[in-house]
């Protein structure tokens, strides 16, 4: 397995609207692979591939607590349906919007369909912590950040955050 790059705003391939993938087989085992090591080493709860610079609709995902064993999740080409009326706001953050928190209001529940790791099709309902961060996911596969959700203002206030962090970081 190997750590990956990731990328971060307001780097233009954030705004890709990523591929479905034609199937699950073993090379794209070893990007999830890649992606969930990547994620912990980060560290962070949850990664879409195009985080890493790979437009594909491929999601890892970790919601087990520190004190709990890991609980690996993978989607492949997932599909959000039925989406409650009811909405529930997190405090989210992303590992492409590095240190930067902000509460986000978004359907409390909803349906997902996708492909696991084996290649499986697997369908269920989804609430909570999972819904939440399977929707700010798949968001990315669209090309939308959780800033996108912010009014201009906000958002416009962390990306300039964001450009004088990486000025800093950069050696002169
Ligand atoms: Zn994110």
């Amino acid at each position: 397995m190997a750590i990956l790059p990731i990328i971060t705003a307001p780097d233009p391939r954030l705004k890709v609207v990523s591929d479905p993938v034609a199937g699950v087989d073993d090379d794209l085992r070893k990007l999830m692979d890649d992606m969930l090591e990547t994620m912990y080493a980060a560290p962070g709860i949850g990664l879409a591939a195009i985080q890493v610079g790979v437009p594909k609709r491929v999601i890892v995902m970790d919601l087990a607590r520190d004190e709990e064993p890991p609980e690996p999740r993978y989607f492949v080409n997932p599909v959000i349906s039925d989406p409650s009326d009811d909405l529930a706001t997190y405090e989210e953050g992303c590992l492409s919007v590095p240190e930067m928190y902000e509460e986000v209001e978004r359907p409390a529940r909803a349906h997902v369909t996708y492909l696991d790791y084996a290649g499986k099709e697997r369908s269920e309902d989804i609430d909570g912590m999972l819904a939440t961060c399977l929707q700010h996911e798949i968001d990315h596969l669209n090309g939308i950040l959780f800033i996108d959700h912010l009014s201009k203002l906000k958002r416009d206030m962390i990306v300039r955050k964001l450009l004088k962090a990486r000025r800093q970081h950069v050696p002169a």
